[in-house]
């Protein structure tokens, strides 16, 4: 692996940098529990260091050229893709899912850099009829000012990419906290930005195992005009409040409960492959990922007997393996809880028709799992799992579908299969998500808005309404033509 892309070091001010404390973080490879590294245990001070960087790199970074923002977006693009695969080692050792869900992430993780360095130049402002003979009323778009960004574990590259990539492309400049558990990735992406030319205080990078204090300083700070944060949504709604005293612009990625509906006219074929892709993809643990498999009755047996085949034939083991295609969930809190949820749902009366216990390919592994006999009302089906395990819940006709469906305060992603027609028109329109997959296990790209309704967030990232996040429109009124 490239050793300049192994930085233990946060970077503020185009400088890397120590805890002011010297204090560190230790981050373990969740496959073995092997230490990888330490990386700077960061606070307050150096929170407000950042902003300070930040907010001095705005003067001049809002008034560089789009298309030389854009120029420079390119270059850090085209040095990711030329690293992408020590980025994916990387990735993997720190995160656990198999390497080619993380070589696919990373070329996910650029397209955004990619696509916003083309999308940062068509910032379009409109010239508007004039509402009488002596005024001119117009509009442009300005970058926002100094964002604050807070990133989540179970995506260490994309998104953090997909905040930066626009920001940046808008003329914003931006102060990130990437999890605490996945570091290394995030830093590798400083130092290809810094080998890219992006000045400094454009981006800093703050490690810090104190999250709420450090969302506490990013909050408060008025110079930062905006919030993006991918997480939990207690977290969230934490920051949303915490926002409220100055006001800030939110974008919020948060939780998902998402339904994969199965319709009895569905391709079984394509169904179980989109239920086992969007299910077990990094180990469950994504906001989109399948929570609750709807099945209806005619289709039931058939679809339960082709996707348990399917799922044994998953290969659970260390991600940096190439055979592997399930890792380790992220860490001991986590599959404890997995196990507690797939315990009390059968004891809720939920059936196990594979899996259902922790796999022996180390501390941190859960076998893939399938559960019949759910309802609605049983707790696995009411909360985010965030693990390897599907629960099959069977219902009769489409209007029960939607019914259990929208039963949830979220609305992040659904999926469903079926050949009707008018059955997809009728669907797509009444379930109550951000995004829909239709015949599609897999939903989410760079041209395409991502984002959730209800309690899963506010804001999309993504295609121009993701540039449009971080700009603000002043509207100039002209009089006396
Ligand atoms: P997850 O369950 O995916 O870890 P979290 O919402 O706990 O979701 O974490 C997402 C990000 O939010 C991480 O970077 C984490 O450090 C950060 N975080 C956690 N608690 C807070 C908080 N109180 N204020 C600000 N950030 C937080």
């Amino acid at each position: 692996m490239n050793n300049s892309l192994i930085k233990q070091a946060g970077y503020i001010n185009g400088q890397w940098c120590e805890a002011e404390n010297g204090a560190t973080i230790t981050v373990t490879n969740p496959a073995t529990g092997e230490t990888l590294g330490q990386v700077p245990d960061m606070g307050i001070l150096e929170t407000r260091a950042a902003i300070d960087a930040a907010s001095q790199a705005l003067v001049s970074w809002r008034d560089v050229a789009p298309k030389e923002r854009a120029r420079l977006l390119r270059c850090w693009y085209d040095l990711i893709i030329e690293h992408k695969e020590d980025l994916a080692r990387l990735m993997t050792l720190e995160q656990g899912k198999p390497l080619f869900e993380t070589r696919g992430e990373v070329l996910y993780g650029a397209s955004y850099i990619e696509w916003y360095a083309e999308e940062g130049k068509r910032a379009y402002g409109k010239v508007f009829a004039a509402p009488t003979a002596d005024k001119r009323a117009l509009s442009v778009q300005q970058p926002i000012g100094v964002v604050a960004a807070i990133t989540p574990w179970n995506f260490p590259n994309a998104m953090i990419t997909r905040k930066i990539g626009p920001a940046l492309a808008a003329g914003c400049t931006i102060v990130v906290k990437p999890s605490e558990e996945t570091p290394f990735s995030a830093l590798a992406l400083m130092a290809l930005a810094e080998q890219a030319g992006i000045p400094a205080g454009v981006i800093n990078m703050v490690t810090s195992s104190q999250a709420a204090a450090v969302g506490q300083v990013l909050t408060d700070d008025s110079r930062v005009r905006k919030l993006s944060f991918t997480g939990s949504t207690r977290v969230g709604k934490l920051l949303y409040g915490q926002s409220a005293a100055t006001v800030k612009k939110l974008s919020l990625e948060l939780g998902g409960n998402a339904p994969f509906i199965v319709f009895d006219d569905a391709d079984l074929d394509a169904a179980v492959a989109g239920a086992v892709i969007s299910k077990f993809r990094n180990a469950g643990q994504t906001c989109v990922c399948a929570n609750r498999i709807l099945v209806q009755d005619g289709i039931h047996d058939a679809f339960v007997a082709r996707f348990k085949e399917a799922v044994e034939k998953l290969v659970v083991g260390n991600g940096l393996e190439d055979t592997s295609t399930l890792g380790p969930v992220i860490n001991k809190a986590a599959v404890d809880k997995i196990a507690s949820m797939v315990d009390k749902a059968q004891s809720e009366g939920a059936s196990l028709v594979t899996g259902g216990r922790r796999h022996p390919a180390g501390e941190l592994f859960f076998a893939p799992t399938i559960l019949t006999n759910v309802t609605q009302s049983m707790e696995i089906a009411r909360q985010e799992i965030f693990g390897p395990v599907a629960p099959v819940i069977r219902f009769k006709d489409d209007a029960e579908a939607i019914a259990i469906a929208n039963d949830t305060p979220y609305g992040l992603a659904a999926y469903f299969f079926t050949e009707s027609h008018s059955r997809i028109w009728k669907l797509a329109e009444a379930l109550e998500y951000g995004m829909v997959g239709i015949n599609e296990g897999i939903l989410s790209n760079e041209i395409a808005p991502f984002g959730g309704v209800k309690e899963s967030g506010l804001g999309r990232e993504g295609s121009s309404q993701g540039l449009e996040d971080y700009m603000e429109t002043k509207y100039l009124c002209m009089g006396g033509i």
